[in-house]
C-alpha cells in the first residue's frame, strides 16, 4: 500500500522537488480514504496535480508473519490498542515520502475540534501526515514521540480515524488555490466569515423558478448581494448566535438585525 497507493496525476519525481501540497495517511484501512478522495472536488484536484496523496497501511509495517498491528491493553480491559512498532515504522516511511519533514496529525476524539480556521491553516502546510486510530486507540508511547497535534471531528466516537481523515482532507483540499471551479465559492461558504451560507436556489425553467425569491431573479447584483448577506445574518442569528458574536458586522448589518428583533 505504501507505494502502490500513491495516486496523483502529478509527475512522480522526488517529493521534495515538487512544491505541491502532499498529504499522507497512516491507517489500518487507507483504501477507505483513497476511495473517498477520488470523487468530486478532491478527485479533480488530484487529477490536476494540485495535491498528492499516499496511503500507508499499518499492516505493511507489522513485525510478525501474521501482520499483527494491535495488542491487548496493558492493565486489562476490553478492546485492542494499535502497537507502537508498526506505527513508528509507518511514520518513518511517511516522513521519507514527504522528503524528511511532515506534520504528524492524529485523529482522535480528544483532539482540538476541526473548524474552518483550522482547515485553512492546514491547507497552508506543505506536508501533512494524518494518522487514523482503530479499536481502543493508539499506544501512548508513539503518540508522545511522534504526534505534533491532534484533531477531533466532533464530540462523538466513530469506529476508526479513516473517515475523520477523509473529512479533514476534504476540508483542506477544497481550500487549495484552484481546487474549486468557482474561486469565489470558498470565500462565501459557511464559516468563512463566521456567518452561515445563505439559502441557495437552483434555476430550472420559468415555471419551476416561480417561487424563487424575486430579488434573485431581478438581475440587480447589489440587491442580490444585500439579500444574500441579510439571509446569512438571519440564518446565523437564529441557528448559530455564537458565531455572530465573532463575525465582522457593518452598521447596516447591525441595523438589519435590530430591525428583525435579533
Ligand atoms: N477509545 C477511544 C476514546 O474513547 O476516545 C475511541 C477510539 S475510536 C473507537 C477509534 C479511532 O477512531 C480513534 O483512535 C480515532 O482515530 C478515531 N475517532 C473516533 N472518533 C473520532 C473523532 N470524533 N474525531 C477524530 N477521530 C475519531
Amino acid at each position: 500500500m505504501n507505494t502502490a497507493a500513491e495516486f496523483s496525476a502529478a509527475p512522480t519525481s522526488a517529493p521534495d522537488a515538487n512544491p505541491i501540497p502532499a498529504i499522507s495517511l497512516i491507517a489500518a484501512f487507507p483504501e477507505l480514504v483513497e476511495q473517498a478522495c477520488r470523487f468530486g472536488v478532491t478527485g479533480r484536484a488530484l487529477d490536476r496535480g494540485l495535491w498528492r496523496f499516499n496511503g500507508f497501511s499499518l499492516r505493511d509495517f507489522a513485525t510478525d508473519a501474521r501482520k499483527t498491528i494491535d495488542g491487548r491493553p496493558a492493565g486489562g480491559g476490553s478492546g485492542m490498542v494499535l502497537m507502537p512498532a508498526p506505527l513508528r515504522q509507518a511514520t518513518q516511511a511517511a516522513r521519507l515520502w514527504h522528503g524528511g519533514e511532515t506534520k504528524v496529525i492524529l485523529l482522535s476524539p480528544d483532539g482540538d475540534r476541526l473548524d474552518q480556521a483550522m482547515a485553512s491553516r492546514l491547507a497552508r502546510e506543505p506536508n501533512v501526515t494524518l494518522v487514523a486510530g482503530r479499536y481502543e486507540g493508539l499506544d501512548q508511547r508513539w503518540i508522545d514521540e511522534c504526534v505534533d497535534f491532534t484533531i477531533s471531528i466532533g464530540d462523538y466516537v466513530i469506529s476508526g480515524g479513516e473517515l475523520a481523515a477523509a473529512v479533514v482532507i476534504d476540508a483542506m483540499v477544497r481550500l487549495l488555490p484552484g481546487a474549486l471551479g468557482d474561486s469565489e465559492s470558498a470565500l462565501t461558504e459557511s464559516f468563512s466569515a463566521e456567518l452561515l451560507d445563505w439559502p441557495q436556489y437552483a434555476l430550472t425553467n420559468a415555471a419551476g423558478n416561480a417561487d424563487i425569491p424575486s430579488t434573485l431573479l431581478g438581475g440587480n447584483h447589489a440587491l442580490i448581494d444585500r439579500w444574500r448577506r441579510e439571509q446569512s445574518l438571519l440564518k446565523t442569528a437564529r441557528r448559530r448566535p455564537d458565531l455572530l458574536q465573532k463575525a465582522k458586522l457593518t452598521q447596516a448589518d447591525r441595523d438589519f438585525l435590530t430591525k428583525n428583533g435579533l
